[in-house]
């Protein structure tokens, strides 16, 4: 097996490209070493992101914030800015696994792994985060929700590499809040996950309204029913049941001994009031 570490994210894109065998991005390496540990992915090649300047930093700009894809879950812990405008999308990479995870593994690579049950992937969609993509030959910009098509399978092609994920500049009078289930209190994979982030117009009113689930499909949910069951209303109670009805029809999940079909779907609704109600709240809403 070779082991590569470009500097630049052209170069770790031509690299992968150009290797005829199996060749993998490492980040964090909190999936991937595990797969090659228990024999269930054999890579020809082996590219390190972590050596890349662009990938390495948190910046905030007048249109939000751009996270290089080998900046840690911790480190987006450790930033003030960013857990005060996006305390939903870092509070869910805060939940993946322990502290020693946290200090190796990366957002990109939750997202590129592609579990159904990615603990930053649906608050990432709730939020309309974007995921910066750099090929051989070029560059472009894809919608999270557009980047996982299938357990463990990406909309990325052969070189293709995440070099960012961009969030929006927080508009005012809004919020976000991530939650799961899991059936212990911590080191779990999640059951259930639910993004919520809305923005509110006058009177708390709700105005904008994204609502993302995790763990209840082949694939994480942008779920636009939720949406319209909570625009227009003060989270009073009808659009919060409105929300749940709309978030557990949109469950489609395996039945695994963590969690039945019916136990996922019902949980989906309740977790997606009660993430609604806290994004709701940080938004200002009363
Ligand atoms: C003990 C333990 C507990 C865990 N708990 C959780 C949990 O609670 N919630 C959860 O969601 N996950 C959990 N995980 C899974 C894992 O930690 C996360 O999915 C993590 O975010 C993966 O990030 P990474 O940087 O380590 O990815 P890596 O292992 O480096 O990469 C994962 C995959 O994505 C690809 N990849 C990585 N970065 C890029 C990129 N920039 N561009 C293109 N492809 C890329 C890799 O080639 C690989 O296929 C756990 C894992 C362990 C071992």
């Amino acid at each position: 097996m070779k082991y590569q570490t470009p500097s630049t994210t052209k170069e770790a894109a031509v690299l992968i490209k150009r290797e005829r065998g199996k060749a993998f991005v490492l980040a964090g390496g909190t999936d991937l070493m595990v797969q090659m540990k228990s024999g269930l992915t054999e890579p020809d090649l082996v590219v390190d992101i972590k050596h890349i300047s662009a990938m390495q930093s948190i910046k905030k700009s007048a249109t939000g914030f751009r996270i290089g894809a080998a900046v840690s879950a911790a480190e987006m812990g450790e930033n003030t800015a960013l857990k005060k405008a996006w305390p939903g999308v870092v509070e869910a990479a805060n939940l993946i696994g322990s502290d020693q995870i946290q200090n190796r593994c990366t957002i990109a690579g939750n997202l590129c792994n592609a579990s159904p049950a990615a603990d930053a992937v649906p608050a990432l969609i709730a939020a309309g985060g974007k995921a910066n993509i750099v090929g051989p030959q070029r560059r472009r910009t894809v919608a999270i929700e557009k980047v996982i098509t299938g357990p463990g399978t990406t909309s990325l092609v052969k070189g293709e590499v995440v070099e960012a994920i961009t969030l929006p500049k927080r508009p005012p009078k809004s919020g976000d809040a991530y939650l799961r289930f899991i059936p212990r209190s911590e080191m779990d994979i999640a059951v259930v996950g639910v993004g919520v982030s809305l923005t509110l117009g006058s009177n708390s009113v709700i105005k904008n309204a994204r609502v993302a689930l995790g763990a209840v499909a082949p694939t994480p949910l942008l779920v636009p029913a939720a949406v319209k069951a909570i625009v227009g209303t003060n989270l009073d109670k009808a659009a919060l049941n409105k929300l749940a009805e709309a978030c557990s029809a949109a469950c489609n999940p395996i039945d695994d001994k963590r969690g039945t079909v019916e136990f996922r779907t019902e949980v989906a609704g309740v977790l997606a009031k009660r993430a609604a109600k806290i994004a709701y709240t940080r938004a200002g809403g009363k």
